[in-house]
This record gives C-alpha cells, sequence and structure tokens, in this order.
C-alpha cells in the first residue's frame, strides 16, 4: 500500500474531499497548504492579515512560506500522508523532492483528478468560500492553467502520475484511488 501521496487537479476537482475521505480510512496525515493557510489567517495575526489578502485576490502565497509550513508538518509526522495544494509550481515541487529525499519519504504517487471547467466553476460558486466568487475563481483557475498545470508533465516523467475522472460521484472515485494505491 502506497503511502506517500498526492493529489493534483485544478481548484474544485474534489482534491480536499478525496484527500480527506482516503487519509481518514488509512489513518495518514491529510496535509492541506490551502487549509493551513487559513487557519493562519484565522488567527487574524500581521501574517494571517497579509495571507487573507493574497488569498482573497486568487494569487499564490510567496512559495518559501508554504514550503515552511509544509517542511515543519512532515518533519513531526510518523504516518503516511496525503499532500493536497502543494506543490502549485515547478519550483514548489522541486523543493518537495527535496525535502522528501532528506526525510527519505519519496513521493509514491500523484493522482490527478481533473473535471470540465465549466463543472469546475459552478462547483465552486456553490462551494461558497470566501475566495469563490466568479472573478476569484477565473483568476486561480488562470493560475492553474499556468504555473500548476505543468506539474502534470513533471510527475507523468517520473512515471507516478495516475489519472483520475473526477466527473464520477464520490464513491466511485475514492475507491478509484484505492485501488490505484494498492498496486
Ligand atoms: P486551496 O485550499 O488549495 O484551494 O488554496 C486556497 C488558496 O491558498 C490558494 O488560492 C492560494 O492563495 C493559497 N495556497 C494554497 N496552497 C498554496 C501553495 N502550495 N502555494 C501558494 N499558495 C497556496
Amino acid at each position: 500500500m502506497k503511502k506517500h501521496l498526492l493529489f493534483l487537479g485544478p481548484p474544485g476537482a474534489g482534491k480536499g474531499t478525496q484527500a480527506s475521505f482516503i487519509s481518514e480510512s488509512n489513518a495518514y496525515l491529510h496535509l492541506s497548504t490551502g487549509e493551513l493557510l487559513r487557519q493562519e489567517v484565522d488567527k487574524k495575526t500581521t501574517l494571517g492579515i497579509q495571507i487573507k489578502e493574497i488569498i482573497n485576490s486568487g494569487k499564490l502565497v510567496d512559495d518559501r512560506l508554504v514550503l515552511e509550513i509544509v517542511k515543519q508538518n512532515l518533519a513531526s509526522n510518523k504516518k503516511g500522508w496525503i499532500l493536497d495544494g502543494y506543490p502549485r509550481n515547478i519550483s514548489q515541487a522541486d523543493s518537495l523532492t527535496k525535502v522528501l529525499s532528506d526525510l527519505n519519504q519519496p513521493l509514491e504517487k500523484v493522482f490527478y483528478l481533473n473535471l470540465d471547467e465549466e463543472i469546475l466553476v459552478q462547483r465552486l460558486i456553490n462551494r461558497g468560500r470566501t475566495d469563490d466568487n466568479e472573478k476569484i475563481i477565473r483568476t486561480r483557475l488562470d493560475i492553474y492553467k499556468e504555473t500548476t498545470q505543468p506539474l502534470i508533465a513533471y510527475y507523468k516523467n517520473l512515471n507516478i502520475l495516475e489519472y483520475i475522472d473526477g466527473d464520477r460521484d464520490l464513491k466511485t472515485i475514492s475507491d478509484d484511488i484505492k485501488q490505484k494505491m494498492a498496486s
């Protein structure tokens, strides 16, 4: 059973939902950088206020800051893990490779969840987070296409990419992921 996993895909594809479900059923750590950043926002610290502004513009938070969060959470973790929302660009992917090599926990599989763009937009509008209005959603999708999508080829070249059709019901998708984790 694979235990060092990454979920990749556009905002709204269901990464968070699937990552929580799979991590709970395997007692793995679910490391969502978006969730950890939102927790910092909720603390209303100076840093939190800066992060809030970036999240609500739909742009990406500074690579170094997110890397610190990831490092801290992985270093203190003794279980399997699922990364959700990290890395978001090639530079973050390179940093991650280095961190994981230092920890001796190489990434075993990357699940790429995808969905039709208009379904994504509709789903996000219905979700209703503070960064889920249509203008911000379009910015996030543009940034996704420009900076995050190249990671698909990056992990494909490493032979660890698995494509998951996100346009199915939750259970069918999680069964598919579980089956692919076992091989
Ligand atoms: P998410 O919950 O993954 O949709 O992330 C929400 C927001 O948090 C993103 O739009 C970014 O502003 C920020 N964020 C999350 N993960 C990262 C990351 N790996 N790098 C930079 N910014 C991030």
